[in-house]
Formats: structure tokens, C-alpha cells, sequence
């Protein structure tokens, strides 16, 4: 057996395992993020974050918005405003700078799809898993971007947005949605996620966790956060894909 599967995928495991009092894992679904996983859009987001903080002469650090991914603009808007200002935002300022922030991010195009997410994807269906969305973005051409780049892999009931959760990440909720999905227990499914707020959010729902670092955080932060394992990049999931279903399939 490979030393990855031996020394850090089957020790992750059986801890897992112990720690949620599991008594096996049968895998038939895969709850999958969006941005900075299927999409390198993390870059983008953080830039139109900055551009939007700068025109309203909030300090920032263009990578802080990396460890805010996954909560709502809202919550990032309150946070900046409460730090700047010691304040929180209006009803009508939080409407206004989440409005500037959604139009600098349109405005600087389509993000690519990520190195690997394609491929990652076939296995996952070639596996008969069942891939879940999970996502706090609520765009409404979301479902047509998706099919466009990843044909037949997701449809409307495979899919959690910003539109079916009242709370989102870092809550379990849209990871337990996304489980009430699938049609499985938290014990059937693995997570691929690539935030610290997002692992933080699944690994409450008691789900394995795969963090994929494909931003500029430490892999501390998706540790921290509790993730089971931290791969580097979609890539790297996907030429391990394979090796890590048969793996959990050990533990049936
Ligand atoms: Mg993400």
C-alpha cells in the first residue's frame, strides 16, 4: 500500500471514526464546494473584496478575504465596518457595498475552472457516488455555468446555495442540507472543501473532510478547523481519488 494511504489517509480514518463513534463508513456521496475547488474564483473574490473595502476607505489585506470565504457578504460587510468604523453597517449600506463588491467581481470575468475538478468529478460519478453541491453563492445563472463546464454531473436537487440556507457556513447547515440531499447519513459522504470557515462547517456535521489548499493560507488554518486530511491542489485529489475510495472502502 502507498505511504499516503498507509500513514496519513488510514490514521485519519480510524480516527475519524473514533472521534465521531462511528461504527463503519460506507461512502455513496461526495459533498463538493464550489469556489476556489471547481472555480479558481478565490483570486477574483478577494481582489473585488479589496478593490471594494479601498473605495470605501476600509483598510484591508487583499488575502484576509481568503479566511472570511464562506460567510456571507453580510457578515464580512458588519466585521469590516465594526473594525474600521466601530460600527455596525446599515440596511442600506450593507445593500450598497455588497452591490459594488458583486459588480467589481463581474467585472473581472469568468473564473477558470480549476485544475483537476473536471476529472475529479468523473471519478466521483464513475465511483456511482453521488456528488452534491454545496455552495453559499447564490448566483441565478449558477446551475447553466455548472452544466456548461461539468455536463450532467449536478442538477437542481443535487444542489445547496445561498437560497436554501437561512444561515450558511460556517453553521452545519448547508452541509446537513446537502446530506438530507443525498439521501445519506453523515457517515456515507466526504466533503472536498478548500475554506477554513467551509471545513469548519462540515466537520460539524460530523463529515469527513477533505480540505484542498488551493489558496495562500497555511495548512494549519484547515487543521485547525479540524480537516481529516489537506491535499495541495484538485490535481492531487484528483490522481488520488481512486486510491482514496478504495481506501475508505476498507472500512465498510
Ligand atoms: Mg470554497
Amino acid at each position: 500500500m502507498p505511504v499516503f494511504e498507509k500513514e496519513i489517509l488510514i490514521p485519519q480514518i480510524k480516527k475519524f471514526i473514533d472521534t465521531n463513534h462511528y461504527s463503519s463508513l460506507n461512502i455513496k456521496a461526495v459533498l463538493i464546494d464550489m469556489d476556489g475547488v471547481l472555480y479558481d474564483s478565490m483570486k477574483n473574490h478577494a481582489r473585488s473584496w479589496k478593490m471594494t473595502a479601498d473605495k470605501y476607505n476600509i483598510p484591508s489585506d487583499e488575502n484576509e478575504f481568503y479566511l472570511y470565504e464562506g460567510q456571507t457578504g453580510r457578515y464580512t460587510i458588519n466585521y469590516l465596518f465594526e473594525r474600521s468604523f466601530g460600527r455596525k453597517a446599515s440596511e442600506a449600506e450593507i445593500k450598497e457595498v455588497y452591490t459594488q463588491k458583486t459588480d467589481f467581481f463581474t467585472s473581472l470575468g469568468q473564473a477558470p475552472v480549476m485544475p483537476g475538478a473536471k476529472e475529479t468529478l468523473l471519478s466521483v460519478t464513475a465511483h456511482n457516488l453521488t456528488p452534491v453541491l454545496v455552495t453559499g453563492s447564490g448566483q441565478d445563472s449558477l446551475l447553466g455555468k455548472l452544466d456548461h463546464n461539468f455536463p450532467a454531473i449536478f442538477n437542481k436537487s443535487r444542489m445547496v446555495t445561498a437560497k436554501d440556507v437561512s444561515i450558511g457556513k460556517p453553521d452545519p447547515e448547508p452541509y446537513l442540507m446537502g446530506l438530507k440531499k443525498a439521501g445519506v447519513s453523515a457517515n456515507e459522504a466526504i466533503v472536498i472543501e478548500n475554506a477554513p470557515l467551509g471545513v469548519r462547517s462540515a466537520v460539524a456535521t460530523g463529515i469527513f473532510t477533505i480540505a484542498v489548499n488551493t489558496g495562500p493560507i497555511d495548512d494549519n488554518m484547515l487543521y485547525n478547523e479540524g480537516a481529516n486530511i489537506v491535499l495541495q491542489s484538485m490535481k492531487e485529489l484528483s490522481n488520488r481519488f481512486d486510491s482514496i475510495i478504495k481506501t475508505f472502502n476498507l472500512f465498510k
